[in-house]
């Protein structure tokens, strides 16, 4: 029963982003047909400046629907049962979780959380509780077993599980969806847990498609004061 640390994957992403992006705006604007364009948009024939230079520009007049057609697929494992709830509230996404119902808890991972970590008399309590958790599932679930409950009884068992029980998830999101969920997740209003993973997650979007990632995050970076009022402000910049 180790303690566990986040680990995020970018597993795949919409190939020839940039070139799908820009073709989709340009159908908007164009009286032809991108259906003809897109070989030479392939081929390089139009620079990938060109193509940045014009989303960059259509994206600042909030006409952003075109950049749904682009998608992220992420793997996480090392997260708490905590962040994955707050993670499936953001429902313009897809999801794929391990199961506590058909995947054994006997001995589950937990995550630690740093301000528990750093006294002493809370990480000691803290571990208690999860072995006396550990433990009682354990019972449990031989009890359900031995009582007729056969295969279901992980069912069951599972109810004694903590927020703190590690998971892992799949999951797919859109770029728009990304830079609402970045926008919510990277500020430092947010929850420790998921922020580390959203800046993780925003990094490797940065690297794969600059032109749409490179100013998103907490909405301070964008608008360059905090919107999130005097009561909430971390204060790294100014208010309004
Ligand atoms: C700091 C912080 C604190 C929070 N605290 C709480 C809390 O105490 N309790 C709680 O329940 N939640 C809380 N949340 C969760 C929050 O309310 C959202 O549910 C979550 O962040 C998902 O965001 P979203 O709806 O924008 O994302 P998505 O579900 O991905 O939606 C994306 C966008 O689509 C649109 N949309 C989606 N569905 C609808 C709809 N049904 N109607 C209209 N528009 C829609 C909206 O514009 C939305 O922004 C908190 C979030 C943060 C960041």
């Amino acid at each position: 029963m180790p303690q566990k640390a986040c680990t995020v994957s970018l597993l795949a992403s919409t190939p020839d982003a940039m070139s799908l992006i820009y073709a989709a705006f340009r159908q908007c604007y164009h009286a032809g047909f991108v259906g003809d364009m897109w070989p030479r948009l392939v081929a390089g024939e139009i620079s990938r400046e060109k193509q940045g230079e014009f989303i960059a520009k259509i994206m600042e007049s909030g006409h952003t629907s075109p950049i749904e057609h682009v998608s992220f697929t992420f793997a996480v494992e090392g997260v708490s049962r905590a962040l994955t709830h707050q993670l499936v509230r953001h429902r313009i996404a897809s999801y794929s979780q391990q199961s506590q119902r058909y995947v054994d808890g006997s001995d589950f991972d937990y995550i630690l959380p740093p301000a528990i970590a750093r006294i002493p008399e809370a990480r000691e309590r803290f571990e208690a509780f999860m072995r006396e958790v550990g433990s009682a599932y354990k019972d449990l679930k031989e009890l359900l077993e031995t009582k007729g409950r056969g295969a279901k009884a992980k069912e069951d068992a599972r109810f004694v599980l903590p927020q703190a029980a590690e998971s892992k998830i799949v999951f797919t999101m859109n770029c728009r969806s990304l830079i609402n969920f970045f926008e919510h997740r990277c500020c430092a209003r947010a929850q420790w847990e998921i922020r580390g993973m959203a800046n993780d997650m925003l990094a490797m979007c940065r690297e794969v498609l600059p032109v749409i990632f490179e100013t998103a995050g907490a909405r301070c970076e964008r608008l360059g004061f905090c919107p999130e009022g005097e009561k909430f402000t971390c204060g790294r910049y100014p208010l309004p």
